[in-house]
Order: C-alpha cells, then structure tokens, then sequence
C-alpha cells in the first residue's frame, strides 16, 4: 500500500533529558496539528529530528523504538550538524537571506558543506522507510535540497515540497553563492508549495534568471520533468481556537487579567517570537509615538507584549534582546504612573489556556512584522474572537495580508503610519470592528489547515496525472 511521509526537521513530538531518563513531549506549532491527520493515519510515518542532541545509541534505540509507536521515525544530530547545518546554514545563512536580511547572513563554505551532508542523511532516513510508490512531503528552508536527492534515489516517487518561509525577489537570491544548487534541489518535487503568490513569482523568477527553465501557469519544464508551482496558504485549526478561547477557563483568566489591568484600559496585544524579522523594536517606537502624540490616551491603553526566547545565544538575537528590554525600560519609564503601566513585557512563552485568555482580553492585535512568511498569530486571534470586538492591525509584509484584506494593513517602518493606525482602531466603533472581525473570520474559518492539506495533497495528485498525460 502506498503511504504518505511527511520530511521536517523537527518532529511534532521533543525529546527532552530530564533527571528521570529521556521524555517525550509535543513540540509547538502548527504544522504538528495540521498534518497530525495525515502520519497517523494507517503505515503513515514522519521523519525528523527529535530536538535534541543523543549519540549514545542504546538510547538512539530507546527513542526509535517509542517513537515508532506514534507514526515517527527519528534523524539524530551530531552537535556539530545542529550547529553547522541547523543553527549555522539554515538560521544563519538561510533565514537572513529569506527574509530580506542578507546584512545578517554567513556565507561560509564549511556551513554548506554541512547542510548538504545532512540534507543527505535525511534522504537516508527517507530511503530506509520509504518505497517507490510513497507520496514523501518535505518541509521548509532546512530541507531545500532533499527534493532532488529522492528524486534521484527514487526516480518515480512522488514527492512534494513546502516553503514556511518567504521566498525573496531574484535579487536576493542573487546574492546567495548556492543559488543553483538549491533551486535545482527544489525543483526535485512535483509540487512546489508557497503561502503566497509574490514567494511563487518570486521563485519563478529565478528559476528563469539562474537555471535558464521557462514556464507557463505554473508549470516549470526543469529538464525532463514538468514540476507544478502553487500558492496554497496555510491555515489554522480554527476550531481548536475558537473553542480554547470560548471555555470557561479561557474566560475566567480573561476577568482576572481585565481586573488586574483594569476596566478602562484598552488592550493592545503582540505576540512573537523574538526574531529581527519580526519588527518588534519599531513596534515599540510606534507605540512609544502614540503615547507622545496623545496624552488623553494615558491610564487608558496599554501593550501586552509576549516575546518567546528563540535563538539567543546568536548574536544578533541577543542584541535584539538588549534594545527591547532598553525600550521597554525607557518608554514605561518616561510614561507609567502609580497604578497605570503603559507596557506590560513578558520575555517566555505561555500555555494554550493563557494565550486563549489573552487572545480574548485584547482590543487590538498589533502584528508588525518587517518580514514573515504567513504569520499565525494574526489567524488566531481573528478566530479566538468568535462574536467578540477586536481590531487586527497588520503588516503588508506578513503573508496573512494576502487573506486578511480587512485588517487595517500598514507598513511596519512608517512609524507615523502603525502610531497613527492604532489610534484609528483605538477608536474604531463596535459596528465596524465587527463588521471586519466577520468576514476574516469567514476566510480564516473556511481556509483552515486541513483545508492546506486537502488542497495541498489534490493539487500533487493532479501534477502527477498532467506529468502523464505531457510524457
Ligand atoms: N505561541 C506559543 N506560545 C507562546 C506564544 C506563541 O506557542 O507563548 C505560538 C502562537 O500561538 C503561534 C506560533 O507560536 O502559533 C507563532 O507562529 P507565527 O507564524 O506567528 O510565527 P513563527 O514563530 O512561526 O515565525
């Protein structure tokens, strides 16, 4: 029977070494959630790593074995690959040249020779479970070359390719010494998957510009193969907001929140991973100007800001990190009273329950990012919001703002601009908030994650049958 294997670099379920021996835990995000009915199903299986470093093999042995039980088969990391090919290449090299931050990336041979080697021994953890009729979908930037490699191993195999990530114009591919390698990797697949149809013109573009490969609606002629380019955005599991955020836990949390910040003030919230992508510094500023330009709105709005570590011990994080926490200071400092906090900063992450409660509590959700491939955040909180009030504000440069036409879009450097926005939605009348919230929550609802995969799993279907019918 053929079966589906989806290629990521984490698996959805983490190891961890505690005092007690290895435990197993669900790793976060959505994808897990989304593709959690597709590797379960039948001899499905997922491939990846399990997040942390084990060389000892009777444990190695131990995690296989467990992990088997759950539809998972893991590819252990040396320490030196975690830091030259995940760390180094792809978080370094990779993510910074992605999303327009090239002054941040490290173009350094030794990482790319790490990356190719472990793009390999992926393709050698697919090969030891996968046949030549299994459907084998890969996942993001830490995978581009794995395509071809299966390609090549597995000649008739089905195989299809995601990007979470932006994909960036041709001149910033330019700039990447191993532009053709990974584009040739890419192109392995039959289908090649982007959030939005800028990433997908982004990519045929320089396909065109550095392999030479002409196309039509999509459809790429990469040597002997015609591979399908697609916009698919992914989705959220709707529902599984929609219904945190109406429990009773989720509304109980909500009043302890709203009493301790107190009845009059309006909540603005941002949630991000801390990331220089993600626009957090000149956030802050924008909020920062509000408070400058309008002393009425003192005692009566504050940010609720949730930064989750990620990658501190990278440089540039870690600078990131220093001018929050200065801003932060300085701002609150300039502008707080006795019993008013003007910003409320949380650096670590928080349980389901509690962003359902915040969620909830917000008036406004003020999503800025400079660069981001989809940005879930934005989704759930629409969703969370059921028949609620709320406003979303958003970045034209978060992939949501492709589906999200009727948040109030801004551009996340104008600074007057996102000041000037919040003030707009600060006082936006109830009717309209609603009006707005309904029908993005008619898009977000309808377009959820299993509806990605639906859509995703059709579209490798139907590339498959045209590839015969052109042979
Ligand atoms: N999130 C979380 N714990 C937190 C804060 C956020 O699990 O304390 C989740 C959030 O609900 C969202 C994800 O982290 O699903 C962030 O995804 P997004 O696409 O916004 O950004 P990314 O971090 O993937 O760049």
């Amino acid at each position: 029977m053929a079966r589906t294997i989806i290629v990521s670099n984490r698996l959805p379920t983490k190891v961890r070494r505690t005092d007690d021996g290895l435990a197993f835990a669900p790793s976060e995000g959505g994808l897990a959630t989304g593709l959690g009915s597709v590797y379960q199903q039948g001899d499905n299986l997922w491939v990846g790593w399990p997040g942390t470093f084990l060389d000892d093999e009777a444990e190695q042995a131990h995690v296989t074995q467990q992990l088997a039980h759950d539809h998972m088969y893991p590819v252990f990391l040396t320490e030196d690959e975690i830091r030259d090919f995940y760390e180094g290449f792809s978080n370094e090299t990779l993510w910074p040249t992605f999303h327009y931050f090239p002054q941040y990336a490290r173009y350094e041979p030794h990482l790319w020779a790490a990356y190719q080697a472990v793009n390999r021994k992926f393709c050698d953890a697919v090969l030891a479970v996968a046949g030549p009729d299994d459907t084998i979908w890969v996942h993001d930037y830490q995978l581009l070359l794995l395509p071809q490699l299966l390609r090549e191993a597995l000649p008739t195999s089905t195989v299809g390719f995601f990007l979470h990530i932006p994909f960036p114009s041709y001149e910033l591919m330019r700039v990447l010494p191993w532009n053709r390698e990974l584009l040739k990797g890419m192109l392995g697949a039959d289908l090649i998957g982007f959030h939005t149809y800028s990433y997908m013109r982004h990519f045929l573009s320089a396909v065109s510009r550095v392999l030479g490969y002409s196309n039509q609606n999509g459809l790429v002629e990469a040597g002997q193969r015609t591979v399908l380019v697609d916009s698919v955005p992914m989705g959220i599991d709707y529902d599984k907001y929609a219904s945190a955020a109406a429990s009773d836990e989720a509304r109980r949390i909500e009043q302890e929140y709203r009493q301790a910040i107190g009845e009059q003030v309006q909540v603005v919230l941002s949630i991000d991973r801390l990331d220089y992508t993600k626009g957090i510094a000149e956030r802050l500023r924008a909020f920062e100007l509000l408070l400058q330009q309008n002393p009425t709105l003192h005692e009566q709005v504050a940010l609720l800001m949730l930064v989750v570590p990620s990658r501190d011990q990278v440089e540039q994080y870690k600078q990131l990190k220093e001018e929050i926490d200065e801003l932060v200071g300085r701002i609150n400092a300039a502008y707080r009273t006795i019993t008013w906090t003007p910003i409320q900063y949380f650096y670590r992450s928080f349980p389901p329950e509690e962003l359902a409660a915040l969620y909830r509590l917000a008036d406004v959700a003020l999503v800025t990012p400079m660069r981001d491939g989809m940005n879930l955040v934005a989704k759930e909180f629409i969703a969370s919001k059921g028949e609620g009030r709320g406003v979303l504000i958003l970045s034209e440069r978060a992939g949501a703002a492709r589906e999200l036409a009727d948040a109030l879009i801004i551009n996340p450097t104008d600074t007057a601009e996102v000041a000037a926005t919040l003030h707009r939605a600060l006082a936006m009348p109830p009717d309209e908030q609603q009006q707005y919230l309904a029908s993005m929550q008619a898009i977000v609802r309808r377009y959820d994650v299993h509806n990605w995969v639906e859509v995703f799993m059709n579209r490798l279907a139907y590339i498959k049958i045209k590839q015969q019918v052109l042979a």
